[in-house]
């Protein structure tokens, strides 16, 4: 009982330790949280409920502070653990001592006769994880030797799981040794360190078992008070209960001590039980607490696992009914382009090779006013060529995990290259000669210029090597994405052509036309292309060819894949496309429960494009699954690519993401022939746009519960960004030691097991509020980056994506807020009826655009948003800086009389206005941080309900509003319908009279929750 009593006092002073250091770390944070929330409507609506929005936005605008908040911190945790490795003096001190020798000289005692000696621990325990560290590494290059080129994804992931388990264990054996060696020292006076060391060392892998099994049961113990707090926190507490709230909080840390000082008394007891060294106290070896702690672990575990179990049960969702194979007739339909170009190619891969040989004839009809002098052709291959390729050169100094890939791509020599054997004239004429290539640009002189409206006929023969898939094409064992893969004109224009080498970003831009392309290969590969398949014909060297026929394209490619299967059906609903679709979903045979999310996913794209911006016009479309989440999504017309893993949960939209904004793109380039060298945003970012707004409808946004959003937006970011400690230049990362994040094959910022994990894409039956965020929190990163309106080759690096992709679909959602959803939809549905099959630009888009909205809001000119929005690069932020009120007076003073002659009245006390009733001046100044100007209306509340609406030309930087009422003035708000979505910081669009610091005590309590985890981690590691 009494060493019971000590155990429970040790923990005490280690959790109030652990508080303490806590509160000072947590201090900073909470005065940013104060300062961003106290006084905004937005803290208050914490409250109640959780929106993702705030917590971007006060990330995003405070992000200076909290950088530097982060570092502070960092370095407060290392503090902390240097400070108790001391305490841990002091805990084993009196852990040994007889339980009536007095409790506190005992244990500073303690923690000064070890200090020395535990401090010199802390940098062998920082070799040892070190040491870790490079294990990891050694093991990831193995795992990548083993399975480079395979298709054994599976097999791949299970023992990237085990090495990671092994890590884990490995951690754990470190723990139990160096929590040992600081035992050994107290009991046996040790002054050698490194002898400690060496004999807990031997100690622990005598009694591996045992010592393993105490140290899983701790780790586990802890876990499951996670899940309990978690369980509770949802489940229990009701929402605004604060006092409840730091209650479980703080049981949680605490029973978190309890478990650290039992665990050491228990390794104590063991270690006293195996060797006989003499107990100080009178003290039994270690009694109930690691078995007790140990049976409610089991029990919680069960109860859990069984949860889990249920939990996983995939729903018994029907897969896609095996529809019979019927091949949708090639008619030969009206034609809906202009038909420029028309290809005929033969070409055959030679999967040993790796590359593919080919021929083509091309028709090239000059549809200009000018003569065409000569023919330019994209080469595309030559993109991965080598390392000082255009492509290569616009990878981002920043973006190592890709220069890594393109540095073992030259160790390797898994280079691709476009060979063109030969060039002529259909007439005969060899021009093969006279054609110069430049990266991937090839220029041919014409003997003969082709007047307007003439065509020349050209055939070309080549072969193209396919480099290591990287990021779109290429090859990775037996499955082969063959894209972009034969000589193909670019665009002739009235001022020449329009030709551009092959960007990093940026690739498409081609004419319409026809392809009738003959692929062979050998029969037991599965092949599939752009088109629908006609003859076949099977080879006497054990291939076979097929003819696929595509019309009113601009470009064709193909996959050839030896294990692959193929789920199949037939879209034929109403009038969403314009003859059945037949989709095929070509993946690796363990990816098959992935099958009924992607063809759904599709068919919703088919039914809302359908019915909003034009019925899907080709008869069939193709969705390659890269094996090893290898290349990510990429488009073609009809056929695209994804990858993801095969495991994924329903919850996780990612991959109905991806598998619709690949569809958009049937649309955004594939219809609507933008040029994506000029102007990327028009297809990117549009489709961006509408393919959130077609996950919307799937998953309509919902914000949650405070806490329910907390955990959710926290879990998130932990599973995915890890604990990291930054401190300057480095930074402590626990998962880079462990290796959780790693993924042999495709390096991902941001994810678990190898796989991308985001707070945005979880859509969970409390709460799903996060894709318009993603965009957000894309756009708020670089938003002064770049215009949106930027070509590929003049961003920022780095901010690409935050700019073509997010603030596109920001800007827009801005424009849609303005104008009403249904009439952008008019506009898109417009724009695309003009522009189908053709080739606009920006101002194409902006014309339909203003004159749609201006139909349908007569007066409504969004030329001046457009300016600024997609044109410019200032911030838009519109903030009320300040709100007040007080009580209204009579003028105090010698007021002078109303007539000459008369005495001024000498006014010496306050006295009330006029006597009757209370009265209030209020005063609300409204500011523009952002350099962008457009109108924006104000909203005053008074405390008497009444409300007073202000528009604002936001052409000052601030503006003053002042009122004088019977009430208070209790809040104001600027842009309350929320119409500028681009705002970055909506936090400080509002301000209320009144603190609301129980709304935003939550938050502060999580985050200090969070902190204490931290601190007690670099404790203990457990
Ligand atoms: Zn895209």
């Amino acid at each position: 009982m009494a060493a019971a009593t000590r155990r429970y006092r040790v923990g005490l002073v280690l959790y109030l330790v652990n508080l303490a250091a806590a509160c000072a770390l947590a201090a900073p944070m909470a005065v940013l949280i104060d300062d961003a929330f106290g006084r905004s409507l937005s803290g208050l609506d914490l409250a109640s409920s959780f929106r993702f929005e705030a917590i971007v936005d006060f990330l995003r605008s405070r992000h200076d502070a909290l950088a530097n908040h982060f570092q502070v911190l960092g370095f407060g945790v290392l503090f902390y653990a240097v400070v108790s490795a001391v305490l841990t003096g002091g805990v084993i001190d009196s852990l040994k001592s007889p339980p009536r020798s007095p409790f506190l000289p005992r244990f500073m005692g303690g923690c000064g006769r070890y200090a020395l000696r535990y401090l010199r621990l802390i940098v062998y325990l920082g070799i040892a994880l070190v040491g870790l560290y490079w294990l990891n590494r050694g093991l990831d290059r193995l795992i990548v030797l083993a399975f480079d080129q395979t298709d054994h994804e599976v097999a791949a992931f299970w023992i990237m799981r085990g090495k990671q388990g092994l890590a884990l264990t490995v951690l754990l054996v470190l723990a139990a040794v160096f929590d040992l060696a600081r035992v050994l020292t107290a009991f046996e006076d040790r002054t050698h360190m490194i002898g400690a060391l060496m004999t807990s060392l031997g100690f622990v892998g005598r009694h591996l078992g045992s010592i393993l099994g105490l140290y899983t049961v701790l780790l586990t113990f802890t876990l499951t008070l996670f899940v309990t707090y978690l369980l509770v926190a949802h489940a229990l507490l009701p929402p605004s209960s604060v006092v409840l709230l730091l209650a479980a909080q703080q049981i949680v840390m605490f029973m978190r001590h309890g478990v650290r000082v039992v665990g050491l008394a228990s390794l104590m007891a063991h270690y006293r039980a195996a060797t006989g060294a003499p107990p100080e106290s009178g003290d039994l070896p270690m009694g109930g607490g690691a078995p007790g702690a140990a049976t409610l672990t089991v029990v919680t575990l069960v109860v859990v696992a069984a949860g889990a179990a249920r939990a996983a049960q995939p729903a018994a969702r029907p897969v896609a009914p095996p529809a019979i194979a019927r091949q949708p007739e090639s008619v030969a339909r009206t034609p809906l382009s202009p038909r420029v170009v028309s290809y005929q190619i033969e070409a055959s891969l030679d999967p040993a090779g790796g590359s593919v040989t080919g021929r083509e004839t091309i028709v090239y009809r000059n549809a200009t006013r000018v003569a065409m002098k000569d023919l330019a052709f994209h080469l595309y291959p030559n993109a991965f060529s080598n390392t000082h390729s255009t492509f290569m050169r616009g990878i981002p100094w920043t973006d190592e995990q890709t220069l890594q890939r393109l540095e073992r791509m030259a160790r390797e020599r898994s280079w691709g290259l476009m060979k063109v054997v030969s060039v002529r004239l259909a007439d005969g004429a060899d021009l093969t000669a006279r054609a110069t290539i430049d990266d991937t640009v090839m220029t041919v002189p014409l003997p003969r210029p082709v007047p307007p409206g003439d065509s020349a006929r050209i055939e070309v023969a080549w072969e193209t090597l396919l480099p290591r898939t990287f990021d779109r094409m290429g090859r990775w064992g037996d499955h082969f994405d063959v894209m972009q893969w034969f000589p193909k004109p670019a665009v002739f224009t009235d001022a020449g052509w329009k030709i551009y080498p092959f960007y990093r970003t940026s690739e498409f831009f081609a004419d319409f036309g026809t392809f009738e392309v003959t692929l062979k290969a050998p029969r037991e590969y599965v092949v599939e292309a752009t088109g629908v398949p006609g003859e076949r014909h099977e080879g006497p060297d054990g291939t076979l060819s097929v003819t696929y026929r595509a019309e009113d394209v601009h470009d064709f490619a193909w996959i050839a894949d030896r294990n692959a299967q193929v789920a199949r059906t037939i879209f034929s609903e109403g009038p969403y496309a314009s003859s059945p679709v037949e989709i095929l979903y070509v993946h690796q045979p363990y990816r098959r429960r992935m099958a009924p999310r992607i063809i759904a996913a599709v068919e919703e794209g088919l039914r809302f494009y359908g019915a909003r911006v034009m019925p899907y016009p080709y008869p069939r479309l193709v969705i390659d699954d890269l094996p090893m989440g290898l290349g990510g999504g990429m488009e073609y017309p009809m056929l695209f690519t994804t990858s993801m893993a095969w495991f994924l949960p329903q919850f996780y939209t990612a991959p109905q993401e991806v598998t619709l904004h690949e569809f958009g793109h049937q649309y955004w380039y594939g219809i609507v022939a933008t040029n994506e060298f000029e102007e990327p945003w028009l297809d990117e970012g549009i489709d961006s746009y509408v393919t959130r707004r077609v996950m919307e409808t799937i998953d309509p946004p919902r914000p949650g519960r405070t806490a329910d959003g907390l955990h959710l937006y926290v879990g998130a970011r932990l599973l995915a960004e890890g604990l990291e400690a930054p401190l300057g230049r480095f930074t402590l990362d626990l998962d880079q030691i462990l290796g959780i994040r790693e993924t042999p094959f495709r390096p991902i910022e941001g994810g678990l097991l190898g796989y991308p994990v985001s707070p945005f894409w979880l859509d969970l039956p409390g709460v799903g509020d996060g894709p318009f965020l993603s965009s957000k929190d894309g756009y708020a990163k670089v938003a002064r980056d770049n215009p949106i309106t930027t070509p590929a080759w003049g961003f920022r690096p780095g901010s690409y994506t935050g700019i073509v992709y997010d603030k596109t679909d920001v800007a827009l959602e801005t424009i849609g807020r303005l104008i009403g959803k249904e009439t952008l939809d008019q506009a898109l549905r417009e724009y695309v009826r003009r522009f189908r099959f053709a080739h606009p630009g920006s101002d194409d888009f902006f014309a339909v655009l203003v004159e749609t909205a201006g139909r349908a809001r007569p007066g409504l000119d969004l030329r001046p948003f457009i300016q600024p929005l997609f044109y410019g690069t200032g911030r838009l932020d519109f903030a009320v800086a300040s709100l007040k009120s007080r009580e209204a007076k009579a003028p105090r003073g010698l007021v002078p009389p109303s007539r000459a002659g008369l005495e001024p009245l000498d006014r010496r006390g306050e006295t009330p206005l006029d006597g009757s009733s209370k009265q209030y001046e209020s005063e609300v100044i409204v500011a523009r941080p952002g350099e962008i100007v457009l109108p924006v209306e104000i909203l005053v509340k008074f405390e008497d309900g009444a409300e007073v609406r202000e528009s604002w030309d936001g052409r000052d930087t601030w503006k003053r509003f002042t009122y004088e009422r019977e009430a208070r003035a209790a809040s104001a708000e600027i842009d309350p319908g929320g119409i500028y979505a681009m705002d970055l910081d909506r936090t400080n669009n509002s301000l209320t009279l009144d603190r609301n610091q129980r709304a935003i005590a939550p938050l502060v309590l999580h985050w200090l929750f969070l902190v204490q985890n931290e601190l007690h981690l670099a404790s203990s590691l457990l």
